[in-house]
């Protein structure tokens, strides 16, 4: 009987494709099994088997499965194939997206030209030769004669390294690297080759780190941390997923370190995600420190190579027991599931927005969890509106962390009125008297500051102060950010460069200046003020050429004063902190979203947090020039309950999550016209489906063009009794019509099922 695959292939169409299996492969295709096929004009590429049936589909010609891939098992595993599809239903993008971000491509072998198949990394050994004595000790120089001096140092050094001396029989294994020694002694290597003493093989060697040293028990938990680890294992007896609400250095992660461990005692694998991998070597060595070999790093900075190591580990027969990693990490083949951790959920940064799948981190973990018959701890400081609803709804359990590790107090907050101070000739360049003074308290008792703002570069934009204009980039419909350091103004969403006008190109004033300003300006008034203090400085530009040493030296003490955009207020835990200084509190105030207040609250209660968490009291000066606005007021009284109160009023009021669904629907294209022709007809069709008053837009975002492409945005507001299936059908409908009445041409419709 002829049986037939059911395949996902990586191209953007939304829909699986069905070959025939040929007899001598019917035993090895199985759902999961990776598959080589061809498709289109001599085109060959690999797909995951969905699932195996013998329905013969209804086509003139049904092309053969050319070959498997997976020989000792499928490499994509059951809860995973449900969760690809989960996905792409849930983001509404092709089942094809979803399998080009889950599969490394090594993994995934075509006949294009820019194949890269993954390649094991081999390394050269050496071995004892059939002219080296058995007899040990041995003597060098009757065996070597006098004047071979280099030869002789590097026969010792093979000797004392595998041990010959003492186990001529079974010497451990010795790298040429580890023998030649920065490769001016190849020739002398060469003569031992010829004469027979040593000789080379080859093996494959992993390209993974390994942990050397021991490892150690964790610290005992205290008292109020013990009782918060027995509140979530009890909330996890009836529940799925479960909020851990625990203040800034509360030893939330003591906490996790814990429930991995009893996790792994029953042979379960534990998946702890982080909203940047990048911040998190901190985090990385804490957990070292205890699973040493049994844990491994995933995110999306790991090379290509190393990415199908780890997919190969785990699906091997010994497989990882913890996987930290970035929001990538969920589409890692993992067997056995037993918990996912979840920390920082309220991170923005768990959200992927371009490309498809449009998926939020956490969302999908707990989806993945639920799949895996595994549990999900979530846990913050500063919980989503979210999940918090969710925890007092009772669909999560809730624990409640108030107080800091040793008792440390939270920092005290201080607000300063910028444009006050200003009137009264008070500030001094950016700092105001009170954030100087603290500084200085700081550096002269030994002590380190971070100093928090959310722009980097030089200064926010070139402008000319005669007629208005403003230096923008060619492409994108945005104003360049000037950095001092490569004097060039640059674009932050296409990354294009420019030189910055001696002149005025509008009107010929020679008086260009730049307005607002970013990190590089900061720390150029940090030295100005503080010239004895060592100035270290983390964004994006910095972060480059290795935001690890940056960390370590903040941490180690060899650095005073840290500036920084968000990139610090990630879960840092740095000792020696008393001063947190926010420079312009406004600049996080203003964002245009129904989520401001909620990112400002969340932003500036983390970046406060980084003070004061061990043995010193901690002090935050937060600069403004509204120093009235109510949100300001909850940081300072660390009051989450009534932020979370009047946020949620708010959204009710509004109809926004966690009230309703929302989702976008985005046109793009390098036609205005046709793109708010296009956007405008949807938005009406829309409307017919959804109701008028729950579709917004179209509407050109802040940035309305960026590479060319002009950008309109639907929003739709769902009610939460409909369903995603139900939603998405109404969308298509929406589509379909549209592209009827001819006006989608030119147009690329891109969906997001969680915008933020
Ligand atoms: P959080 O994740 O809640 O911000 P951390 O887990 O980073 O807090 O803990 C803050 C600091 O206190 C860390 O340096 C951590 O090592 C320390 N700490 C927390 N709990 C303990 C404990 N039980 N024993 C020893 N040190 C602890
Ligand atoms: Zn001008
Ligand atoms: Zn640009």
């Amino acid at each position: 009987m002829d049986r037939y695959a059911d395949v996902i292939l990586p191209v953007p169409l939304n829909q699986l494709f069905t070959y025939l299996i040929p007899e001598p492969l019917q035993n090895s295709v199985k759902e999961g099994s990776r598959v080589y096929v061809p498709f289109g004009k001599g085109r060959r590429l690999t797909g995951i088997t969905v699932r195996t049936h013998g329905v013969r589909p209804d086509a003139h010609t049904v092309k053969e499965i050319m070959g498997v891939l997976d020989q000792d098992g499928p490499s994509v595993l059951p809860p995973q194939l449900k969760l690809m599809e989960w996905m792409a239903d849930y983001c509404m993008c092709s089942p094809g997206d979803v399998m080009k971000a889950t599969l490394p491509s090594g993994l995934r072998p075509d006949s294009s030209a820019n194949d890269k198949p993954y390649k094991p990394r081999v390394e050269v050994f050496v071995k004892p030769g059939p002219k080296l004595p058995v007899q040990t000790p041995i003597d060098l120089s009757s065996l070597l004669g006098k004047t071979a001096v280099k030869q002789k140092e590097i026969l010792q050094r093979y000797l004392d390294l595998s041990g010959y001396d003492s186990n001529p029989e079974a010497p451990a294994p010795v790298t040429r690297k580890a023998l030649a020694d920065g490769g001016k002694t190849w020739a002398a290597i060469r003569s031992l080759l010829d004469n027979g003493f040593i000789e080379t093989y080859e093996l494959e060697t992993g390209r993974l780190p390994q942990f050397s040293g021991r490892t150690q028990e964790p610290p005992e938990l205290s008292s109020a941390q013990q009782q918060a680890l027995k509140g979530i294992k009890e909330s996890l007896r009836s529940k799925n997923v479960c909020l851990l609400h625990g203040v800034t250095s509360s030893g939330k992660t003591e906490i996790y370190i814990n429930l991995i461990r009893e996790y792994m005692a029953q042979g379960k694998q534990v998946l702890y995600l982080l909203p940047e991998i990048a911040l998190t070597t901190q985090i990385m060595h804490r957990l070292q420190r205890v699973f040493g070999d049994d844990m491994t790093v995933y995110h999306s900075r790991c090379s290509d190579n190393i990415r199908v190591e780890v997919w190969n580990r785990l699906t091997g027969p010994n497989p990882y027991k913890l996987i930290l990693g970035a929001r990538s990490a969920v589409m890692l083949p993992l067997r056995n599931l037993g918990l996912v951790i979840v920390d920082e959920e309220h991170e923005p940064s768990f959200k992927q927005e371009d490309p498809a799948p449009r998926y939020q981190g956490r969302n999908t973990a707990i989806m993945l969890a639920a799949i895996s018959g595994a549990k999900t701890v979530l846990g913050s400081a500063t919980p989503s509106l979210e999940s918090y609803s969710n925890a007092l709804s009772g669909k999560y359990g809730l624990v409640t962390l108030t107080e800091r590790f040793r008792g440390m107090k939270l920092p005290t907050i201080e607000i300063v009125d910028t444009a006050d101070l200003r009137r009264r000739k008070y500030m001094k360049g950016l700092f105001s008297p009170q954030l100087t003074e603290s500084i200085r308290e700081a550096l002269a008792n030994g002590r380190q500051a971070i100093l928090f703002h959310n722009r980097r570069g030089y200064s926010g934009t070139v402008e000319c102060p005669d007629c208005g204009w403003v230096q923008k980039c060619d492409c994108c419909d945005v104003s360049l950010t000037f950095h001092k350091s490569s004097d060039t103004a640059s674009c932050h969403y296409c990354g294009r460069r420019y030189r910055v006008p001696l002149a005025c190109p509008s009107c010929g004033s020679k008086a260009l200046r730049g307005r607002g300003f970013g990190t590089e300006r900061v720390e150029e008034e940090v030295a100005q003020e503080f010239p004895g203090a060592r100035v270290a400085r983390l964004d994006l530009d910095t972060a480059k050429d290795g935001y690890e040493s940056i960390i370590n030296d903040f941490q180690e003490g060899r650095t005073d004063i840290l500036i920084g955009t968000q990139m610090v207020s990630k879960g840092l835990d740095f000792g020696g902190v008393s001063v947190v200084g926010i420079l312009q509190a406004d600049s996080i105030m203003s964002y245009p979203d129904f989520r401001s207040t909620e990112r400002a609250y969340q932003l500036m209660a983390q970046v406060a947090g980084r003070a004061g968490r061990k043995d010193i009291e901690g002090k935050v000066i937060i600069q403004t020039r509204q120093p009235e606005a109510p949100v300001l007021d909850m940081v300072r009284r660390n009051d989450y309950n009534g932020f979370f109160n009047i946020q949620m009023e708010e959204r009710q009021a509004f109809r926004y999550p966690p009230y309703t669904r929302l989702l976008s629907v985005t046109a793009k294209g390098t036609d205005m016209q046709a793109i708010e022709r296009a956007s405008s007809a949807l938005a009406l069709n829309l409307a017919q489906m959804f109701g008028q008053e729950n579709v917004l837009g179209p509407d050109a975002p802040p940035v309305s063009r960026v590479q060319y492409l002009h950008i309109r945005r639907i929003i739709i507001k769902a009610s939460l009794q409909m369903t995603v299936k139900t939603i998405r059908a109404k969308i298509n409908e929406a589509v379909t019509k549209t592209a009827s009445q001819n006006s989608l041409s030119g147009v690329t419709l891109s969906y997001d099922a969680d915008p933020q």
